[in-house]
């Protein structure tokens, strides 16, 4: 009998929740309605559960309904928000301020404008994948639009002091976009103690479904307005036109409710486990971790395996899934960018793999992936 492959890799995306699902249903069928048809009952229950989750979604990170739009994910989020800004603001403001550990949503986004003629500087880290507020107060001119760095890395899941650059942007009149995507469900978020303007979140990584996010967008202090770069309908204050995907709004909103009523839980059984699961390897293999240990996300860890290449651990064991550092966004899969801006040297890179938990894991997963590390790793030195 096939046996269940043991699933690491939540950081990647997490299965849609039962509670999701179900709430999510009947708008396929039942409810059907386009939340921008006025005329009838079928729009206006579509537009009712439509601000329903509007509001869960504002909740999970306290600012109001009116402040969120909804995209198809957070990396369009991510370009309506860059994109829109800079378009907006280029008349006094043309430079951008970001990291060399975002995600590529940001990196190539960034790309883009810089082939515009926008000018965007890049943020080194330390080993651990911090940045220093230091290099980013001396970076911030009159000519600064917006400083854009993560709440947290995917990779490593170190986490960036939002805080403090929240801080730092609001007393030099600048905008702090952060993407939320692997905090949100994880941390507890709060755009106006944090001082962020703009942010976005990705329902798929938070037990809901594929293809929705949305985008936070300050409303006052200051008021931020990009421009639009999407066109046709006016839907999300003409921001993200086109019909609203409604079940998969319903299920972000159940999703969001979820990970805020289950925030403090999740984080500790996941920091737990992981906390088992480092340990164990530790005392058995030759391994270093990589993030910031003081300031990770609860679930992430980063290993590398000190001789051993991490393209053959996956092979080597078909019972789990997980994942290298490496961004396989190409067919030809590049170095982590992540790891590299935090100095490992290429063959640390290519010795390091991402395990990733999930509300779902158990002890007996942690225990069972544990026992097939060691014995992979024992086989592969030999
Ligand atoms: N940002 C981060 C940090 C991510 O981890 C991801 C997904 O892997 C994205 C952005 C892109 O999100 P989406 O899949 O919703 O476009």
């Amino acid at each position: 009998m096939n046996k269940p492959v043991i699933y690491l890799d939540f950081n990647s995306t997490t299965p849609v929740d039962d509670r999701v699902l179900t709430e999510m249903l009947p708008f396929f069928t039942k409810y059907f309605g386009n939340a921008s048809s006025k005329t009838h009952k079928y729009g206006w229950e579509a537009a009712e559960a439509v601000d329903i989750a509007r509001n869960k979604l504002a909740s999970l990170i306290s600012c109001s309904p009116e402040e969120l739009i909804f995209t198809s994910g957070s990396t369009e989020a991510i370009n309506i928000a860059l994109k829109g800004i800079a378009i907006n603001y280029s008349d006094n403001k043309q430079h951008i301020i970001t990291c060399a550990t975002e995600h590529k949503a940001v990196l190539d986004t960034c790309l883009a404008l810089e082939s515009n003629g926008y000018r965007v500087s890049y943020l080194s880290v330390d080993r651990e994948g911090k940045i220093d507020l230091n290099q980013l107060d001396e970076l911030i001119s009159s000519n600064t639009l917006c400083v854009c760095l993560m709440l947290a890395n995917n990779e490593t899941g170190t986490i960036h002091p939002a805080r403090e650059i929240g801080k730092l942007c609001h007393e030099k009149g600048v905008f702090f976009l952060t993407d939320a995507t692997q905090a949100a469900g994880k941390l507890r978020i709060d755009v106006e103690e944090m001082q962020i303007d703009m942010l976005c979140l990705s329902a798929h990584k938070i037990y809901g479904p594929k293809g929705v996010g949305a985008l936070y967008l300050r409303r006052k202090n200051p008021s931020i307005k990009p421009s639009p770069v999407l066109h046709g309908g006016g839907h999300e204050k003409g921001l993200r036109p086109g019909t609203l995907n409604v079940p998969g709004i319903v299920g972000f909103g159940k999703a969001a409710e979820m990970a805020e009523n289950a925030l403090w839980d999740d984080a500790a059984a996941q920091s737990t486990m992981r906390t088992v699961f480092e340990q164990t390897l530790e005392k058995e293999i030759s391994l270093s971790i990589n993030g910031d240990m003081r300031s990770r996300l609860p679930n992430t860890t980063n290993i590398s395996f000190n001789g051993i290449k991490a393209s053959g651990l996956i092979s080597a064991l078909p019972e789990l899934a997980f994942s290298t550092g490496s961004a396989c966004t190409s067919a030809l899969p590049e170095p982590s960018h992540v790891l590299k801006a935090m100095g490992l040297d290429n063959s640390q890179i290519l010795s390091s793999a991402r395990f990733s938990l999930g509300r779902t894991t158990t002890s007996k997963e942690i225990k069972a992936a544990t026992d097939y590390i060691i014995q992979a790793i024992k086989k592969l030195k030999k």
